[in-house]
């Protein structure tokens, strides 16, 4: 028995490490919340789990490029469609699928009955519209400038402008009215007290396209899908290039082997930290509380049976064989909240542990991370029906229809990185005619609801990418001699 368990831990020695520092980091960090630690204090806990998001953000850049473009160039032009045309009708099945679902259980629990609406919290305003969102969308898809779409992405600056209101005569126009009397007030006496006259302001809102940190995942996925599209074309005039990012995309590889070994000792401190840095639970109103129920309900539902039977019923394979192979991806994505950051790990879990063909493992993931959010969208469509329900707003057939659309659609759009997804619920709240303003009504809880719904959509990818090696076996079958150059072994 002693050999037995030593050499499980021999083979799952990182993946045990890895749950291991998931629980230390919660243990350690609701511990710690009892010493009250100043933020500076925090701020230097955390720098090893900063360090670790670091690592992760350096090594997507190159890994995007070079998957992309090596693994589309080595596909000929109808394996390369076909694998293109399944995957993103997939993508957007799937996703469809888990807004029903989110739909379903809103529906059911209905967390947010009988709220009211003032006793939530209200910690600012959210001032993009819909239109500005999608224009931002399409202008992340082509970036102006290559080198600048690896820091910084499009996003839409709005700024209020206050207008003073024009009276008729601006010189004559009385702007208070001194009244003079006497009023009782908690006892004491107050005296001339004044009415302000002076209209309201007036406020307009200026959209201009403006830019933020952080890099455009989506601009270069596009790019370096074209590219890899084209370099295939080009027949043995593109070999150097497709040999450089074959030989790229094994070297990236190589540095993530190393890297995931820190990674166990990174995420106690990054999941710590985050619990030191959290508010107080208990202030959490129960509302919201009914809300995060329903959210990690759904991505549950969809995540742990609705995923695994559609991969079970393709493929016949068994599906919980497949998640724990990429288990540690999932704890990747707990504690970082990133599905563009865990897409390292999740190609090492795929190649390594499920042993996905490499060629559509680099189609299939960069483009999921990017586009396929299921667990993104089911939050947004619960989260939106949750907003109606607290502003007592009754959504039609046509409504929920409607919502759906544009979760699934926001979903796509959102960036995989922590807190896309709240951005982009605008585009699902004005599609339906329901208070932007409202989404800092959830804000409380979205910080744990973003590490959950990221396990999803990193789940997702990973079942996706099993789900085409399936279907597609005979193309790669007979398609063994069309990556064109041997991968590159150091
Ligand atoms: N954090 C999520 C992801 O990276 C996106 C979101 O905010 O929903 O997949």
């Amino acid at each position: 028995i002693l050999a037995r368990g030593r050499d499980v831990c021999k083979r799952n020695g990182l993946l045990i490490l890895s749950v291991l520092s998931v629980t230390v980091g919660c243990l350690l960090g609701f511990f710690l919340r009892t010493r009250r630690l100043s933020p500076q204090e925090i701020s230097y806990f955390q720098f090893p789990g900063e360090l670790l998001m670091r690592m992760l953000k350096m090594l997507i850049l190159p890994l995007v490029v070079s998957s992309l473009m090596s693994g589309l160039a080595s596909l000929d032009a109808k394996t390369s469609s076909r694998l293109g045309i399944l995957t993103v009708a997939y993508y957007l099945w799937t996703t469809f699928v888990a807004v029903i679902v989110g739909i379903i259980m809103v529906s059911i629990i209905h967390p947010g009955g009988a709220a009211q609406k003032e006793t939530m919290e209200q910690s600012g305003k959210a001032i993009m519209s819909s239109a500005d969102a999608q224009l931002d969308l399409i202008r992340n898809m082509f970036p102006a400038n290559l080198v600048e779409a690896t820091f910084k992405q499009y996003r839409t600056k709005t700024t209020p402008i206050i207008k003073s209101p024009k009276m008729a005569s601006e010189e004559a126009a009385p702007r208070q009215i001194l009244i003079y009397g006497v009023q009782e007030e908690n006892g004491s006496r107050v005296q001339n007290f004044a009415l302000d006259l002076t209209p309201p302001p007036e406020i307009v809102y200026k959209s201009e396209p403006d830019t933020i940190d952080g890099m455009n995942v989506l601009g270069i996925v596009i790019f370096s899908a074209t590219m890899g599209i084209m370099l295939g074309r080009m027949g043995d005039s593109g070999t150097p290039l497709v040999s450089f990012c074959q030989c790229l995309n094994e070297s990236v590889m190589k540095i993530v082997a190393v890297a995931v070994w820190y990674f166990p000792f990174g995420i106690v401190f990054l999941i710590a930290g985050k619990i030191l840095e959290m508010d107080d639970p208990t202030a959490v109103r129960k509302k919201l509380g009914f809300y995060a129920v329903t959210v990690v309900c759904g991505l549950v539902v969809h995540g742990l049976f609705i995923l695994p039977l559609l991969y079970f019923f393709i493929t016949k394979k068994n599906p919980i064989v497949f998640i724990r192979g990429v288990l540690q991806a999932l704890l990747i994505a707990l504690a970082t909240s990133s599905s563009s950051a865990t897409l390292p790990i999740t190609f090492k879990c795929l190649l390594e542990n499920n042993h996905i063909d490499r060629r559509i493992a680099r189609f299939v993931l960069p483009v999921g991370a990017t586009i396929n959010m299921d667990g993104t969208a089911l939050y947004e469509a619960v989260a939106a029906i949750f907003i109606a329900q607290v502003n007592n707003y009754e959504l039609d057939f046509g409504q929920i229809i409607t919502i759906s659309i544009t979760a699934t659609a926001a979903s796509i759009g959102a960036a995989g990185i922590p807190r896309a997804g709240l951005v982009t619920m605008v585009i699902v709240l004005t599609s339906v005619g329901l208070p932007t303003d409202d989404i800092t009504l959830i804000i409380a809880v979205d910080w744990a609801l973003d590490r959950f719904r990221t396990m999803i959509n990193v789940l997702g990818d990973a079942l996706a990418a099993g789900i085409m090696a399936h279907i597609c076996r005979k193309d790669f079958a007979q398609d063994t001699g069309t990556e064109k150059l041997p991968p590159c072994e150091t």
